[in-house]
């Protein structure tokens, strides 16, 4: 059996260089939750090592024999073998095709863009910062060049965080979104109810670690398989059997730390849902960023400012934190938890507008690609698009497109995945629901083992089999659409608002 052997020798491969890569990604956790100050450049040379090894192995000319081979004898491969070769041949490709001398150029260019960005927003100097952000789209351009995607370069981007999305796909779905979000986000902002943001004062780190810890285990996080730390910007990394989730904690915010640890919990239960014996393989690793979020959003948003999963925690926080919460009744807390107001801030913004600040950020860049936009225009269209879409204008660049540092590192096409996360959340939550309408009393009980089953099944064990448009319609029935999206937006916050 030569193709069997060859499948074999290429996973092990891939397996190889995909654990290099997960050293990597520790050395990256460790620097932001454990490394002491002085120790930054040594390791930055560590890293710069490990990075060099990694790429030597990822771009192994054994690897290419391998592939070929397979290819060539494709019609012998299984349905699951041909997804592992295809996403490897992507990977190779990405990894041989750029000459090195332009893999150099970009490396320097991201670092100093970063550096350029963070002083221009302290300035609020868009000027000084726009020949900067110009290079960094004309290297992405090149790089989609060599990898074979001229005049499709932004689609490219789009592919890199998300397979098999396009610009097109996501501009009509973010269209029909706008239609119906604008006037919504209008109508709650003209509510009459306001949420009181100054009901939960004074929780300490102690207590939130406690309530946080007890909150993310009963969701389903595997503790034996993954930590806990804190950090200056929370995220989640790793994968498999050790998933390292950070949080930060502000005691006048509780909210902030606890639902920034749900959501990372969410990416969190994916990594940890992924089948353990394919881990760095297409039937091992995620399925792109979009279905990334739609897992921590689901959790974030669809569950954990559900009445019923408050039915559940209510009581222990109050049980945990007892003088700061006597005085907020439950309306009060509830409310709190889904306060919405739009802001000019992405960060800031709530699950309701957030989903605007990525269409502003969509059209943009889409615009920037196709050349419609020059880099120079680009802070008048921010304010315009602001005022367009939040009714807000941006009384200067730090609060409008200096905000982000993403463009800064060339990640242009990364912004559009979040909404998508929400749009296939809150499609994943109406199925679910549909096959299980008592999904809100199981929470209510602290039983959420029923949704991450249900989940582990059907998106996690399934890796990156289906690209997010196909794992919509195979999971819910339906093309992936903003229909769901609206629908639960209007079913959670008209009945907050508007009475
Ligand atoms: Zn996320």
């Amino acid at each position: 059996m030569p193709t069997e052997t060859t499948y074999a020798e290429l996973t092990s491969w891939i397996q190889r260089v995909h654990a290099l890569g997960t050293v990597g990604e520790l050395l990256g956790w460790d620097e932001q939750v454990n490394l002491p100050p002085g120790a930054a450049e040594q390791r930055a040379g560590q890293q710069a090592a490990l990075a060099e090894a990694a790429h030597g192995a990822a771009s192994d000319p054994r690897l290419g024999g391998w592939l070929a081979k397979l290819e060539a004898g494709a019609a012998g491969l299984t349905a699951d073998q041909r997804a592992v070769v295809k996403n490897a041949r992507k990977d190779y490709d990405r990894a041989t095709k750029l000459p090195a001398e332009f893999v150099r150029e970009k490396a320097t260019q991201d670092s100093r863009g970063y550096h350029a960005w963070a002083k221009a927003r302290s300035a609020d100097d868009f000027a000084g910062y726009a020949p900067v952000l110009a290079k960094n789209l004309e290297l992405v351009k090149r790089e989609a060049g060599y990898l074979g995607w001229a005049g499709r370069e932004y689609d490219y981007m789009i592919d890199k965080h998300d397979p098999g999305m396009t610009a097109e796909v996501i501009g009509r779905l973010f269209g029909e979104l706008k239609r119906e979000l604008v006037p919504l986000v209008r109508e709650i902002a003209a509510s009459k109810v306001k949420p009181r943001a100054d009901v939960l004062r004074g929780f300490s780190t102690e207590g939130q670690q406690v309530f946080l810890r007890e909150v993310t285990e009963r969701l389903g996080f595997d503790y034996n398989r993954g930590r806990i730390d804190v950090s200056l910007h929370p995220f989640c990394s790793g994968t498999g059997s050790d998933v390292r989730m950070t949080t930060r904690f502000k005691e006048h915010e509780p909210l902030d730390s606890l639902f920034s640890s749900i959501h990372e919990t969410g990416h969190g239960l994916y990594e940890q849902g992924l089948p353990a014996d394919q881990l760095g393989t297409a039937l091992g690793i995620h399925a792109g960023m979009a279905v990334h979020e739609s897992q921590s959003r689901l959790w974030e948003n669809q569950v954990a400012r559900s009445r019923g999963f408050w039915r559940c925690f209510e009581p222990r926080l109050r049980a945990v934190f007892p003088a700061q919460t006597a005085g907020v009744s439950t309306e009060e807390l509830y409310l709190a938890i889904n306060a919405v107001q739009p802001t000019l801030i992405r960060v800031d913004a709530d699950e309701v507008t957030y989903n605007l600040h990525i269409i502003l950020r969509f059209e943009l860049e889409k615009k920037l690609f196709t050349g419609e936009l020059a880099v120079s225009d680009l802070p008048g269209a921010w304010r315009a698009a602001a005022a367009e879409l939040l009714g807000l204008t941006p009384p200067n660049d730090r609060e409008g497109v200096l905000q982000d540092v993403h463009w800064s590192g060339g990640a242009f096409g990364y912004f559009p995945s979040y909404c998508l996360g929400n749009m296939l959340a809150a499609q994943l939550w109406y199925r679910a629901l549909a096959l299980r309408p008592q999904l809100e009393e199981d929470f209510a009980r602290g039983d959420f083992t029923w949704l991450l089953g249900w989940l582990r099944e059907n998106i996690h064990s399934q890796g990156r089999r289906y690209d997010a448009l196909e794992l919509a319609r195979r999971v819910t029935g339906e093309e992936l659409s903003p229909k769901s999206l609206l629908r639960y937006l209007r079913e959670r916050y008209g009945a907050l608002y508007w009475r």
